[in-house]
C-alpha cells in the first residue's frame, strides 16, 4: 500500500490502513509531516505554525484521528469565545447550563454588547430557520447553489448582523468572503457548531507546535512493517495497460504496491497523473474548476505580556483572530519573558499584493488599538506567512467538481480536503477524506471496514422532539438529517 502525501488526509488514510493490518509506505516530499497543518523551525530556532489551526467540538473525525495518533491530550478545548471590537470592547459567548440546544448560547447572545437589538432579532430569526430545518433551508436546494450573502439577504439580515456576526464567524471558518461562499457550507457551520448540540462550538487549540501532533502516525505505520519516508517527492505515477505500474521517485526508482492513495493538493494532480487520464475520467476532468483562497498569518513577539485571554476574535479590523501562543503553549511559550502572539486573516486577498512590512505595520497598529498593554510594549520580532493557496474556495456549486475517493482507475484512490466529503477545506474534511479513501481501499480488496465517525448526536430540544415524536408515532416534522 502506497500513500503519497503526509498531510492530514494521507496520515489519516495511512494510520487507518495500518490499523487494518496493511503495510503502508507513505512518501512525503517535505522534511516534516502535517502538510498545511504543520509547523517548522525558523533560522533563529523559533517554532512557528504554518498558521494557527483550530478545531471545533463538532469535528468528530479529527478528534478520532488525534486519538489514534496519541495526541488528543495536546488539544486544549475552550467553552468561552471572546470577541473584541477595534477599540478592545469585549463581548463573550458561552453555553448556559440551564438552556438546552439550540438555545444554549442564547443568554450570552442576548447580553452580547457588540450587536444592536435589531441585529440580534434578525440573527435569531435566521438561526431559528436553520434549527427548524435541522441544518437545512429550502433555498439551499436551488440548482448551482446560492451564495451565503444571498442567503443572508433572503433571510433579511441587517448590515450590522452581516458584518459583525455572520462574516466574523464564516470568513474564519470557511476562508472565503460571503459572496463567494456556498450557503450550504455557511448554514452547515451554524447547524453543526452552534445549534445541533451544546458542545459543537467548543474551540480546540493545539498546545504544542502542530508538527508535534503527528509522531504517533509514523509509529502506527511502522508497527505494521510500514515506513514513512520524508524528503521523498513522488515525480509521477507510471501506467501500463491502463493500470498503475508504480510511483516514480526523484532518483528514478519505481516503487510498486497493490493500491495507491494520492493525498496531495488538487493543484498537484496534473504533475502526477497523465493528462489523458485527467481528461478522460469524468470525476477528475473538472478539478481545474476548483479555485483557492488565501490565509495570512502574522507572528509578533513582544517584550512583555500584552494580552491575558488565550485568544480573541476581532470585529471591524483586518486582523480577524489573535492567539496568545505563550498562554497556549504554557511555560514553553514564554518567549523569554515576553509574549508571542499569532494573528490570522482568512480570505486575505487584499493583503497578497502588500509587502510584509506594510502588513506588520497595519496589524501592529490594530493590536495596539485593541490591547492597551501593547502600546508601550516593544515588538522584538515579527514575521508574516502568506499562504496564497491555503484552502479550496467553497464557491457556490463547487461540490460538483469534488471527486469521490474511489476512482475509475483500478488501484488508484484519492484523499485530500478537496475531495468529496461534504465538508469545507478543514482538518476535519482532510481526515474524513483519508478515512473514506481507506474504506474504499479495503472495500475493493474485499475486506470492508469502516473508519468514518458519526456526527455528534443532536442534543437538547432536538433529542426531546425526536423521542416524543417516535413515542407518539407522530412523523418527525422536521427534515431528518444528522
Ligand atoms: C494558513 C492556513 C490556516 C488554516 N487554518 C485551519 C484551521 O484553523 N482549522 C482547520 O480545520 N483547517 C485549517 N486549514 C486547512 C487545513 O490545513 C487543510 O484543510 C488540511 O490540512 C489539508 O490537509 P490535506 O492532507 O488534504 O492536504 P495537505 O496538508 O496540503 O497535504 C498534502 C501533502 O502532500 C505533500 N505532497 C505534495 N506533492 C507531493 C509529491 N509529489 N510527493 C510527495 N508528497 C507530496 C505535501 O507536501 C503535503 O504534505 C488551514 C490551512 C492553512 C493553509
Amino acid at each position: 500500500m502506497i500513500v503519497i502525501g503526509g498531510g492530514l488526509a494521507g496520515l489519516a488514510a495511512g494510520v487507518a490502513l495500518a490499523e487494518a493490518g496493511l503495510r503502508v509506505r507513505l512518501f512525503e516530499k517535505r522534511p516534516f509531516l502535517g502538510g498545511r497543518a504543520t509547523s517548522y523551525v525558523l533560522p533563529d530556532g523559533e517554532h512557528v505554525d504554518n498558521c494557527q489551526h483550530v478545531t471545533l467540538g463538532c469535528c468528530t473525525n479529527l478528534e478520532d484521528f488525534y486519538r489514534r495518533a496519541g495526541s488528543a491530550d495536546k488539544i486544549k478545548f475552550f467553552d468561552r469565545l471572546v470577541f473584541v471590537d477595534a477599540h478592545g470592547r469585549p463581548g463573550v459567548m458561552h453555553s448556559s447550563w440551564f438552556c438546552p440546544a439550540p438555545f444554549h448560547l442564547s443568554p450570552s447572545f442576548a447580553f452580547f454588547p457588540l450587536l444592536t437589538l435589531r441585529d440580534k432579532l434578525a440573527i435569531a430569526r435566521a438561526l431559528l430557520a436553520i434549527s427548524l430545518g435541522r441544518g437545512h433551508t429550502p433555498d439551499l436546494d436551488e440548482p448551482g447553489g446560492i451564495s451565503m450573502l444571498e442567503w443572508l439577504h433572503r433571510h433579511r439580515q441587517t448590515p450590522g448582523a452581516i458584518a459583525r456576526f455572520w462574516r466574523v464567524v464564516l470568513v474564519s471558518a470557511l476562508d472565503e468572503e460571503l459572496e463567494r461562499t456556498d450557503a450550504r457550507y455557511g448554514v452547515q457551520v451554524f447547524w453543526k457548531a452552534f445549534l445541533a448540540n451544546r458542545t459543537g462550538y467548543r474551540m480546540g487549540v493545539p498546545a504544542v507546535p502542530l508538527a508535534e501532533l503527528y509522531a504517533g502516525c509514523k509509529a502506527a505505520m511502522e508497527r505494521k512493517g510500514g515506513e514513512v519516508l520524508l524528503r521523498a517527492p513522488v515525480r509521477g505515477l507510471r501506467f501500463a495497460n491502463g493500470r498503475i505500474a508504480g510511483v516514480q521517485l526523484d532518483d528514478g526508482r519505481v516503487e510498486t504496491a497493490d493500491a495507491y492513495v494520492l493525498a496531495v493538493p488538487h493543484a498537484a494532480l496534473p504533475e502526477l497523473l497523465p493528462a489523458d487520464l485527467l481528461r478522460s475520467d469524468p470525476a477528475l476532468a473538472h478539478i481545474g474548476q476548483l479555485t483557492d483562497a488565501p490565509i495570512t498569518g502574522v507572528h509578533f513577539w513582544f517584550d512583555r505580556a500584552v494580552m491575558s485571554e488565550p485568544f480573541l476574535s476581532v470585529l471591524d479590523c483586518t486582523t480577524q483572530w489573535i492567539f496568545n501562543k505563550s498562554a497556549l503553549y504554557g511555560a514553553d511559550g514564554n518567549a523569554n519573558g515576553g509574549q508571542y502572539l499569532q494573528l490570522v486573516i482568512s480570505a486575505s486577498y487584499d493583503l497578497l499584493p502588500r509587502s510584509r512590512q506594510e502588513i506588520i505595520d497595519l496589524c501592529l497598529a490594530e493590536v495596539r488599538q485593541i490591547l492597551p498593554a501593547a502600546r508601550d510594549a516593544v515588538l522584538r520580532k515579527a514575521t508574516v506567512i502568506k499562504e496564497t493557496a491555503a484552502t479550496f474556495s467553497p464557491a457556490p456549486g463547487c461540490d460538483r467538481w469534488r471527486p469521490q475517493q474511489q476512482t475509475a482507475t483500478p488501484g488508484l484512490f484519492l484523499a485530500g480536503d478537496w475531495t468529496a466529503t461534504g465538508w469545507p477545506a478543514t482538518m476535519e474534511g482532510a481526515v474524513r477524506s483519508g478515512y473514506l479513501a481507506a474504506e474504499a481501499v479495503l472495500l475493493s480488496a474485499g475486506s470492508p471496514q469502516s473508519f468514518l465517525q458519526p456526527d455528534r448526536p443532536d442534543g437538547g430540544l432536538f433529542k426531546l422532539w425526536k423521542s416524543t415524536a417516535s413515542r407518539s408515532r407522530v412523523k418527525w416534522p422536521l427534515r431528518g438529517r444528522t
